[in-house]
């Protein structure tokens, strides 16, 4: 079997301003740069724990050829740029056009990519595809648990599989899965499919896998996956309530060969996530009691405090100072916070050197309402370049956020970085000589992912909800797109 592949992956933020480039998708992710063509088997080689990397070990192990047209991973953010799009998908198609003939099709998407004009960027890239290479053509996509799936994306692919876990730990095995479908669907031909929105949002902080209630849903997933003989593949979907287009939400999908099989496995997971609906709002605090809250904390050890809606995964700045006034306000000691972005503060550090003293205003830049903290700062280290990461999601793939440094004052540490990323592997502390477990408190800026690394070495974790661009509460997203009746929360619809 000869199978083209590519993977294009991106979760919009669509109330972000500005737009997300070509050179955005060129320069890429912690996940590395868009790879045209051989260089995408590179994956192989690597080991990068991307969906890509685990259809093309299944790949191996099934004896068939990948033939690859490009892959890149932008980080989550604005509306991505018609002409990127278009020149993105062109590329794919194009080079699928030229590796004829061959007998499947793979895409690694994210499920969440809008476009410019465009609100569905998956489902128009299925769909070009579909047209392109005919109804017979089995095409299987692998989604990332924050995907808005469409009744379109639906309809042009034949297979569709999502990540079950959030941090995402298992985007290899999910490519894995991808494989496995499309291997039935070449063996007994197109699978019974099961596709529902609910008519409701589920704020991203309380879509982690790792608390009540995803814990228990998503073991209820695989347990119904693993009884049903007649059931290939079931999938939950929260979605990325930040996409503003009709189509935002929770989906649940189901293949398999049984028509009834398949219909009352999606079902029970509808009933089951439905009655859980009230669980999934809940409010948190301001910085003020987060940083308070830490403080009173007298554990082994220590306090995390998780800035959720300051997570550039979900399209945050990663400048917000709110916690870092709240912290340097109450005195705080012994605090490490990763990571703010701020590339000039950070080659000013770079500049004076280690064991300087300089003045900057720091971060606060981006984020309409914030304000830069300008103090003097201890230039306590300073680094650049790429280095390997180690924690459970993003282990093995290199991050390179330009020149880092560690602005120290008082008891408060900062890292800052030269380029934005949501802080979700010790090895950012560490690179600046930081061993995360033996502070007091630690910061980090991100919603959900932190917790693969840092649960085991936390002793509490406290969620503020300090503002940011990634909203957590639906009820204050000033949504103009989604469909009508959707509930918000607290009695809100849309
Ligand atoms: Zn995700």
């Amino acid at each position: 079997m000869r199978i083209a592949v590519a993977g294009l992956q991106h979760e919009t933020n669509t109330f972000l301003p500005s737009v997300t480039t070509l050179a955005d998708f060129e320069r890429g992710s912690i996940y590395g740069p868009l790879r045209r063509g051989p260089e995408v088997l590179s994956f192989l080689e690597t080991g990068n724990p991307v969906p890509m990397t685990g259809f093309l070990q299944a790949c191996q192990s099934y004896r068939w050829t990948a033939l690859p047209a490009l892959w890149c991973f932008g980080e989550p953010g604005a509306l991505v740029a018609a002409d990127a799009f278009h020149r993105l998908a062109e590329d794919i198609i194009s080079r699928f056009e030229a590796m004829r003939p061959f007998d499947a099709i793979y895409l690694d998407l994210h499920g969440a990519l809008v476009v410019e004009g465009q609100d569905d960027g998956e489902g128009a890239l299925l769909a070009r595809l579909r047209d392109h290479f005919g109804e017979g053509m089995p095409i299987a996509a692998s989604l990332d648990l924050h995907g808005n799936v469409t009744e379109q994306m639906v309809a042009a692919a034949s297979f569709l599989v999502a990540y079950r876990t959030y941090p995402h730990i298992d985007m290899r095995e999910t490519g894995a899965r991808a494989a496995a479908g499309l291997r039935l669907l070449t063996e007994k031909g197109p699978m019974e499919k099961f596709h529902r929105k609910l008519p409701f949002l589920v704020p991203i902080h309380r879509q982690t896998t790792l608390t009540s209630p995803m814990r228990e849903l998503y073991g209820m997933l695989a347990h119904t996956e693993s009884r049903e003989g007649a059931l290939e593949s079931l999938s939950f979907l929260p979605g990325f309530p930040l996409s503003d287009i009709a189509e935002c939400g929770p989906s649940i999908l189901a293949y398999g060969y049984d028509t009834d099989v398949v219909l009352s496995a999606g079902m029970a997971m509808v009933d089951a996530i439905s009655a859980q609906e009230s669980a999934f709002l809940v409010d948190l605090p301001d910085a003020d009691e987060a940083v308070r809250r830490a403080i009173a904390w007298s554990g082994q050890r220590p306090a995390l405090i998780a800035d959720v809606q300051d997570n550039a995964g979900g399209g945050g700045t990663s400048d917000t100072m709110w916690l870092v006034r709240a912290l340097l306000a109450q005195d705080a000691q012994d605090v490490a916070v990763g990571m703010v972005f701020d590339a000039e503060a950070a080659k000013a550090a770079a500049s004076a050197g280690v064991g300087a003293t300089i003045t900057v205003a720091l971060g606060g830049k981006l984020f309409s309402g914030d304000r830069p903290v300008e103090s003097e700062f201890e230039v306590k280290a300073v680094s650049t370049g790429p280095f390997r990461l180690s924690g459970p999601m993003a282990g093995g793939a290199m991050a390179d956020l330009g020149t880092m440094a560690v602005l120290r004052h008082g008891g408060v540490e900062i890292i800052v970085v030269s380029d934005r990323t949501q802080c979700h592997d010790l090895e950012f502390f560490r690179r600046v000589g930081i061993e995360p477990a033996q502070r007091a408190i630690l910061v980090v800026k991100s919603t959900n992912h932190y917790r693969a690394a840092f649960q085991p070495i936390a002793g509490t974790i406290i969620e503020a909800g300090c503002p940011g661009a990634c909203v957590m509460d639906p009820t204050t997203v000033p949504y103009n797109a989604l469909r009508p009746g959707v509930r918000l929360g607290r009695g809100k619809t849309s």
